[in-house]
């Protein structure tokens, strides 16, 4: 459906370039990550990989509640999924973004400091309101392997385990559990409810699975020791995406077999993954407006670029495509080909940086052709800087119903 609807694009001038979204896809994918994961464990999915609005109401009619990184993400969230369930974590919240939180009745806080967890405490108590808590945990990461070299290195992204912005050591952790029982009118607005964790991210099913081990271990002994009642531990996201093999996805099923042999009675746990929910329904779908020789390397221009798909600028990596052939070719002159070789594709910005794919081998790309990238679905359009350059926007096509 998605390569239809672009083929159909692609007869139209006017019409690239364009994000297709593939809805049922999406909604058969997100159906299956909520039946891999045992009952008992919370999906909550992190809005900040992709909050189209469209989108967003799909992934939530299979998810128990929307995690939320900042006060645009709360209200957009509230607004597009009236009634759902929103977790609001990230640093540096804001004392206007915390009370209108408050007010709002955010089911959980996720307090990144000592400082937060009293800002929190103090707009409760004026507020009149309480707020439920978990303590972000910064803690030592369970594989302490080396991060991969070659091909793989870059691919993950640590946030915990050493000096980081986000979340506590372990003794700020304790300095917090104390303040909140030294019983203050502030602390008495606020219920400890246990501890989150989000560590890295990229990583497989089985050092996801030992990271939950580890920090289970840590959640449990520390919410026994500050008599957290019925503790709530936030496994996180991070959830791998290889684009190297968009076929190969996240292992869900050992992923969900694993938590399920992990969870006790008497706990939550939940976990919040972002990208690997939604990568795999988004498309960027273009056109090479160009095809050259420089200094014996091939390159394709294609309209549009790292503005509006970051990712691989972000990520370093090359976006997985393919080609969808355009046979008509107006201009009286021969057609820039390039056959069975490498070719480097390129956007339309004025920066060595706007690489999407680096010589990559293709059986034939022509000027006037349309290309199709995939995994465009999670942080792709909307942490890209398309104000740069002020090329035009790319259309938004929806596929599907979801
Ligand atoms: C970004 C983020 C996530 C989601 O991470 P993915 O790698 O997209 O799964 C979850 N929790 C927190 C706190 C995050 O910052």
């Amino acid at each position: 459906m998605v390569h239809e609807h672009a083929e159909r694009l692609g007869r139209d001038h006017a019409a690239l370039p364009a994000y297709i979204y593939d809805l049922d896809g999406l909604a058969a994918h997100a159906a299956g990550i909520r039946a891999a994961i045992p009952g008992s464990v919370e999906f909550f999915y992190a809005v900040k990989a992709n909050p189209d609005p469209v989108v967003l109401r799909v992934v939530a009619r299979h998810a128990d509640g929307l995690e939320v990184s900042s006060g645009g993400e709360r209200r957009h969230a509230a607004a597009t999924v009236p009634g759902s369930l929103l977790a609001f974590g990230g640093p540096g919240k804001t004392g206007a973004e915390l009370a209108a939180a408050v007010r709002a009745g955010t089911f959980r806080f996720h307090v990144e400091s000592p400082h937060e967890l009293r800002l929190l405490g103090s707009i409760a108590l004026a507020a009149g309101c309480q707020a439920d808590v978990l303590l972000r945990a910064n803690l030592p990461a369970a594989d302490a392997e080396p991060a991969p070299a070659g091909p793989e290195a870059g691919t993950r992204l640590v946030m915990g385990g050493g000096p980081a912005p986000f979340g506590m050591d372990p003794g700020l952790l304790d300095r917090c559990a104390q303040w909140l029982c030294a019983g203050s009118p502030e602390a008495g607005r606020l219920r400890l409810r246990g501890l989150h964790a989000h560590l890295a991210s990229g990583l497989e099913a089985p050092e996801l699975l030992a990271s939950a081990a580890s920090v289970l271990a840590f959640a449990r002994a520390w919410c026994t020791r500050h008599g957290v009642q019925r503790p709530e531990v936030n496994l996180g996201g991070g959830m791998a995406v290889d684009y190297r093999r968009p076929g190969a996805l996240f292992e869900w099923a050992s992923y969900g077999r694993g938590l399920a042999l992990a969870v006790r009675e008497g706990e939550t746990l939940r976990i919040e993954p972002g990208r690997a929910v939604t990568a795999y329904c988004g498309w960027y779908v273009t056109r090479v407006l160009d095809v050259k020789r420089s200094h014996g390397e091939a390159f394709a221009v294609v309209a549009g670029g790292t503005h509006h798909l970051r990712t691989p600028a972000a990520k370093g990596h090359d976006q997985p495509f393919m080609v969808i052939p355009v046979d008509t070719w107006a201009h009286g002159w021969t057609r820039p080909t390039v056959r069975t070789e490498r070719v480097t594709i390129v956007g339309q910005l004025c920066t060595p940086k706007d690489v999407l794919a680096r010589d990559v081998e293709v059986a034939r790309l022509r000027a006037g052709d349309v290309v199709a990238f995939g995994l465009a679905g999670a942080y792709a359009w909307n942490i890209s800087h398309y104000g740069f350059l002020m090329h035009p926007v790319p259309g938004f096509h929806y596929v599907g119903t979801g």
